[in-house]
């Protein structure tokens, strides 16, 4: 939820294990050594969960510590592909638990490139979590079945965070009249009728008005200020409508106070409310970070909120700035993801913070995907998802009244109380009825079709984003025979990836030569800039000229290349690392050369000369 947005109107508002090693087995066979090919997200094998691995109409939503269990218990069913790390704890003592999902045989996880996705920072935006509980158990179901989940896997390694603010997840889903532990008076407005839930009052200024006057129960007309069901505190503003006047939700505002959603360090400004007392302060925000910060693989970064409801829709950097602050070439990126999402979702938006519909301008700071590119120099996006309901007029939205349909005519009105009458000290003789108020709206934010919908096409779009990532090569390597007995020898290293191996140019400006040497060695700054290596190793001889380990600087990928193509730029995507060798005695020779990029993966060729 951003903090610009309108004030929502709510009213309206497994298989046998021979059968899979044989088909591991087939798949390895067909894949070795391939790119990852992009451009695949219409690809997959269906996946049809057990109601063990995903249930779709699951309500409520499982509690931290059960979602815990499962990852642990997922580990240690997949070990080859699945390990869990604890990476902190929250404040009140639960785990954070990272799932590091890779093909452990191909490599440690960090000798591929990286994808980092976390949900959860906004607990009362539920559904995020459970997106990544389903992918988790897609992505570990799924190798060895699915030819390109098993292709991934092998090549990219993927961390998940599934939520990063456990005390107040709990404290959201035990808050939902779902939950045995919802307590009413902890609900913005009263319990008038003392029916045990907070619900709407509804009345007509006159008889025959067409319309309800609409407010939850509780709540009264002339109050300049108004809290809607998730406890955000709006005034009115003259022609703009409304404003926040407050981030006091009432049940986070008794219990709970950082958001933590402004707390990652770029762009950070002290002022926002719930920003918290410095960058990084909140402990989960920083074992998030640090563990960012220190896998070096990691390419890209998704944060998951769950603002959505009719539509998803996807949010870039730069929140402060307009898109043209960015370098065009990881502006063209970001307008590439905007297509994918857009053909994908069909037809649903990206666009960043500084553009909100509230008017241009700085909006918010301290958020995960603009510290990630500002900071970090990998790409950062977020994602607002969700929605229950049913899209029956296929119009890629559930609009207000398909949700009161779908509640009607699916779930027997469950989650609404009838309207009854209440005489009202001050509005006179009133309704009592319609949805109960709750930190998650209305309806259950997102089960049934939808879920089943959205989570599957939010599994292809990360796999997407996965398939992009820079990829080395050794794709030649040659001797000739010089006449005084060396050899000269020459390794063709390429990135056959989509992306640069910098990933973004931003990288290239975090690592400039003073963080190195000047104020930002004093400061801690670490370069970004993670260059090619290629290392070779002789056996039956020595080196006598070139260094053994080379750096090549930085390979194009494909989406660069095609660019400068395009403007007669002369980057290629390959580079050439040249050494001399001698052979010892008579026996046989061979090179072992080995390139490697931090978010580029690896690629090793032999060459035996005699
Ligand atoms: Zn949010």
């Amino acid at each position: 939820m951003r903090r610009r947005e309108r004030m929502p109107t709510w009213r309206c508002c497994a298989g046998s294990s021979v059968l899979r090693d044989l088909v591991i087995a087939v798949v390895a066979v067909l894949l070795v050594a391939g790119p990852t090919d992009a451009q695949r997200f219409e690809d997959f094998v269906d996946f049809e969960p057990t109601k063990e691995q995903f249930d779709f109409d699951r309500w409520p939503y499982r509690l931290p510590a059960d979602v815990n269990a499962r990852l642990l218990e997922l580990a240690a069913q997949y070990p080859q592909i699945a390990r869990t790390h604890h990476i902190g704890d929250s404040r009140q003592g639960r785990a954070l638990l990272m799932m590091e999902i890779t093909n452990f045989d191909t490599g440690d996880g960090e000798s591929k490139p990286g994808m980092w996705i976390e949900a959860g920072i906004h607990p009362n935006e539920t559904p995020g979590s459970v997106y990544l509980e389903y992918f988790v158990e897609r992505v570990l179901a799924m190798y060895g079945v699915d030819p390109a989940v098993t292709m991934l896997l092998d090549a990219r390694t993927f961390y998940v965070v599934t939520d990063l603010n456990p005390d107040s997840r709990q404290l959201a889903l035990t808050s939902h009249p779902a939950w045995p532990g919802y307590e009413e008076h902890e609900q913005p407005g009263a319990d008038l009728n003392g029916d045990g839930y907070i619900t709407q009052m509804r009345w007509k200024d006159s008889p025959d008005a067409d319309e309800y006057q609409l407010l939850p129960e509780g709540r009264l007309l002339d109050e300049d200020w108004h809290m809607d069901p998730l406890g955000y505190v709006w005034r009115p503003a003259g022609d703009a409508g409304w404003e926040i006047k407050d981030r006091e939700r009432d049940w986070t505002g008794r219990r709970e106070q950082p958001d933590y959603n402004r707390n990652f360090g770029a762009e950070w400004v002290s002022e926002d409310p719930g920003a918290g007392e410095f960058q990084f302060s909140l402990p989960e925000i920083y074992a998030v970070a640090k563990e960012m910060t220190d896998r070096k693989n990691i390419f890209f970064m998704h944060d998951i909120h769950a603002g959505g409801v009719g539509r998803e829709w996807m949010i870039r950097p730069l929140s402060n700035q307009p898109y043209q602050a960015m370098h065009h070439e990881d502006n063209d990126f970001y307008r590439r993801l905007e297509v994918a999402w857009s053909v994908l979702s069909p037809g649903d938006q990206t666009f960043s913070d500084y553009y909100t519909p509230a008017g241009t301008g700085a909006t918010i700071g301290g958020l995960p995907p603009d510290w990630a590119y500002l900071d970090l120099g990998i790409y950062g996006f977020g994602s607002e998802v969700g929605g229950s309901g049913i899209d029956y007029d296929g119009s890629g939205e559930v609009t207000a009244e398909e949700l009161e349909r779908w509640h009607i005519e699916e779930m027997d009105g469950q989650f609404a109380e009838p309207w009854t009458p209440y005489d009202h000290p001050e509005l006179g003789p009133i309704e009592i009825g319609g949805y109960r108020v709750s930190p998650t709206g209305p309806f259950p934010p997102s089960i049934g079709d939808m879920m089943r919908i959205r989570t599957d096409r939010s599994f292809r779009y990360f796999m997407y984003v996965a398939s992009l990532a820079p990829e080395v090569r050794v794709v030649g390597v040659t001797s000739a025979q010089n006449s005084d007995g060396t050899l000269t020898v020459e390794a063709e290293v390429r990135n056959e990836g989509w992306l640069s191996t910098y990933v973004t140019q931003r990288a290239l400006e975090i690592s400039g030569s003073s963080n190195v040497a000047g104020p930002g060695a004093a400061l801690g700054i670490r370069p970004r800039d993670f260059p090619v290596v290629v290392d070779i190793t002789v056996n039956g001889g020595e080196i006598v000229d070139g260094a053994a380990s080379q750096s090549l600087g930085h390979l194009v990928g494909k989406f660069t290349y095609i660019r400068q193509w395009a403007d007669g730029g002369e980057e290629v995507p390959s580079k050439t690392a040249i050494w001399t060798i001698r052979p010892r005695g008579s026996g046989p020779v061979s090179v072992d050369v080995r390139a490697s990029g931090h978010k580029a993966g690896s690629d090793q060729r032999t060459l035996e000369i005699r």
